[in-house]
Parts: structure tokens; sequence; C-alpha cells
């Protein structure tokens, strides 16, 4: 079988190493517009369940990918002076550059041709038996066909900025700041022994009133170096290279497709679909992906059953992790509510934000209720029964509202 995979990112590099494991006289060529070593972004988080369906589908790159990956197992929250430390799941971060070279380098070494800085647009659409939109979330050959994919994009209200600092932060570190223009806040999260991500997000007023809407970057940086410089601990803020263009201030683009392939062009990862950053999850769900397609692939012989396969099981696994992440991003657009309460109670919260019922209830009692479902079983059970009800009850309401 002859495939292309456009856009080298993890989900496109993945599935070539799965396709030439399955098979070796797989023709795989992946056509990267960048050029090799140059990728947007910093570290990526992950999670155990990860690392174990890499080991399970190739333990090759999932020993690398593990060994070069740093860890941590608690979380910690500072707002204003307070800072609250919670024990939690063990999380991993790795450099997204390391990362793709990982698997380039594993790709390669599997026989996959690697063709980098090479712009496939669709009027130069290799001929191929199976074409895979691997290109992002911007896709390029997804928007050739909008209408047939049905795509969906709901635009987050806040602005964010995704940032690298030299702090090597020990936990999953969250850091609220109050301003005269209102709250900033930003995640880090260690992904190499000299490197941490810290991702900024505030609402559009903050952003504005704090004057980063016409700052350049330097000027942004040393804004953001002072506002946040309790947890940098006078480390600096790095942005993007110059040659990059500066790392830009963005609205989070949340997409979903109706359908995710037209003859023998399949989606992939973020061209597919995305979920919000705040719960780290568009790494793991694009190699999620590409361990589906790949499974459909070997599975059956005619493209179009494996097509639908790939689409319906990842469809329906995205269903959970695509709610948690709208709750997650609507719980930071709404963050005023949470910051009023004691910061033990808030973190509390923060790790409760993907939940559909806590919009609807005051956020003190939710704690409380919260607390008691901790000690009770058939609490529990309730609150997940009700949290989609009240949910899907509240959202029919606001459309007949809109009719
Ligand atoms: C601020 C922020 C923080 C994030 N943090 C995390 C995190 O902690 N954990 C996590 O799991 N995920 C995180 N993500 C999400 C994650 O980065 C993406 O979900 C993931 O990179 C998707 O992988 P992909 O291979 O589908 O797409 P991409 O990684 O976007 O790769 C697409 C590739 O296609 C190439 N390309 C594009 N167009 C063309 C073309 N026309 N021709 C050829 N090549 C092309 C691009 O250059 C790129 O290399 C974060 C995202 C953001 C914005």
């Amino acid at each position: 079988m002859k495939i292309a995979c456009v856009g080298g990112g993890p989900a496109g590099l993945y599935l070539s190493i799965l396709l030439k494991l399955q098979d070796p006289a797989h023709d795989v060529t992946v056509h990267e517009r960048g050029p090799e070593g140059s990728t947007y972004g910093w570290g990526v988080t992950y999670w155990r369940g990860l690392l174990d369906k890499l080991d399970a589908h190739d333990p090759a790159s999932a020993r690398a990918v593990e060994e070069h990956s740093v860890r941590w197992n608690h979380g910690i929250a500072h707002v204003r002076d307070a800072a609250t430390r919670h024990p939690g799941d063990e999380g991993f971060g790795i450099g997204r550059h390391r990362l793709l070279e990982i698997l380039a380098g594993r790709a390669r070494s599997l026989g996959v041709r690697l063709e980098f800085e090479r712009e496939i647009t669709g009027r130069n659409l290799p001929p191929a038996d199976l074409v895979v939109a691997a290109d992002g979330v911007h896709s390029a050959l997804r928007a050739r066909h909008t209408d047939h994919f049905g795509e969906k994009i709901r635009t987050g209200r806040n602005r964010y900025i995704w940032l690298g600092t030299t702090q090597v932060f020990d936990a999953f570190t969250f850091a609220f700041v109050e301003t005269d223009h209102g709250w900033i806040w930003c995640y880090g999260y260690p992904f190499s022994p000299e490197r941490s991500t810290c991702v900024v997000e505030c609402a559009p007023e903050t952003w504005t009133g704090l004057g980063l809407h016409t700052a350049n970057e330097a000027d942004g940086l040393a804004v953001l170096e002072k506002l946040f410089a309790d947890v940098l601990d006078g480390h600096p803020l790095i942005g993007r290279s110059t040659a990059q263009g500066g790392a830009p201030w963005l609205n989070f683009r949340t997409l979903t497709n109706r359908t995710w392939h037209r003859d023998n062009l399949v989606l992939l990862g973020d061209a597919a679909h995305s979920t919000h950053y705040s719960i780290g999850a568009g790494t793991t769900l694009a190699l999620e992906d590409a361990i589906a397609l790949a499974g459909a692939l070997r599975e059956h012989t005619a493209l179009p059953e494996a097509l639908a396969h790939y689409e319906r099981e990842r469809k329906q696994a995205l269903l959970s992790i695509q709610s948690a992440a709208r709750y997650s991003a609507q719980w930071y657009e709404n963050l005023p509510r949470y910051l009023r309460l004691p910061p033990d109670r808030m973190f509390a919260l923060l790790g409760q934000r993907h939940s559909p019922l806590l919009p609807y209830v005051p956020p003190q009692l939710y704690y409380r209720m919260d607390k008691a479902a901790g000690q009770s079983e058939a609490l529990r059970r309730l609150k997940r029964w009700l949290g989609p009800k009240v949910a899907r009850t509240v959202h029919a309401r606001a459309l007949a509202s809109r009719k």
C-alpha cells in the first residue's frame, strides 16, 4: 500500500511507524512543511496510560519517550500569597522537539521516507492509495472540503500564549495573579532537566488592560516576568526565536468534524479534532488516533470499511474527553467565580473543573457535596448521574430560548 502522510507532527510520524511495523512492504512517506528539527511549542504533558499504550505498539519508541521525559507527582497552586500543594497523579512532560526527533528517527530506521520542507496544499497532492491529513488544526487538506467534513470551530474567549522558561518546576504549577485589570494565570510544568513550559492565559479585558495587545514580544515577556516573579524565581520567560516571528497570543480553537474521511483521504490528530490545552491531551489523542487507524487498516482489507471503523472508534472514545475539555476551558473563562473561595477549596475545584455539574451549582455547595461524596458511594453515583443531566437540560433550554 502506498501511503502519504501530510504533516510530520506526533500523529503523522507515529502512524508511519505503526504502518511500517505492520507491513514493511508498505510504501510510506511523511511530507512535512517545516525543516527537520523545527517545531512550534515547548513541552507537552502526558500520563502513564499513554506510555503503556506506546509500549504495547512499539516498545522501542516507548522506551525512548520515557527516557527523555521528566515526571512529577504533585501539583501546586499559588493564589495571591498562599500556596496549596496537593499530591496527585504521576504526570510526565517531554519537549515537543525531543518527541518529534525520537519519532522521526524511529520512522526513518523502519524505512519511512521523510520529506521535510515539503508543503502539501492539495494541488501538489502525491498519488497514493491512502492520503492522511495529519497537518494539524489548520489542515489545508481538510480546508479543501470543509462542507464535506462538516467542520465546526468554537473559539475560546480567553487569550493565551505558549512560552518556555529556564525555571524547572518540580510540580505541575499553577499561579493566579490579580492585577488592576483582572486575573492572569499560568500553568507551568517541566519537560527537560533545563526547561519548563509556561502557558499564560487571561480574559481579553485583562490582556488589553495590561497593554499586552500592543506590546512587542520583549516588552510583553517583561510584563509577564514581573507578574509571575514569585514562581519564576528570577528565571526568564522565553518566546519563539525571531526567525519564527515571536510567540503569538491566541484564542484557542476547539475543532470538531462531522466526518473524518472522504474517498482515500482521512483526518488524523488535530486535523480531525482539538481539545483545550488545559487538559493536556492533544498529543496523547493524536497518538491514539494513529494507533486506531493503523489497527483499522490491519483489520479491514477494504479501505472504506477501515476508515469508517477508525472514525467510529475514535469519535466514541473522544466523547468524554471533549466534554472534559469544554468544561475545563469554561472553568477558566469563569475563573472569578472560583477565586472568591479560600485557596484550598479553590484548588479542590480546580481539580473538578471537568465536571458538567460544577457550572450550575454554587461553588461552596459543590465543594461540600464533593467532600461528602468522597465518603459515600451513593452520593458519588448521584453526582455522576446528575452532572450530565443538569448540563443537558440547561443546554436544551438555552437552545430553545434562542429560537
Ligand atoms: C498551548 C498548548 C499547549 C499544549 N499542551 C499540550 C500538552 O501538555 N499535552 C498534550 O498532549 N497536548 C498539548 N497540546 C496539544 C498538542 O500540541 C496537539 O494536540 C498535537 O501537537 C497534535 O498533533 P498532530 O500531529 O495532530 O498535529 P501537529 O502537532 O500540529 O502537527 C502537524 C504538522 O503538520 C505540518 N503541516 C501543516 N500543514 C502542512 C502542509 N500543508 N504540508 C505539510 N506539512 C504541514 C506542521 O508543520 C506540523 O509539523 C497543547 C497545545 C497548545 C496550543
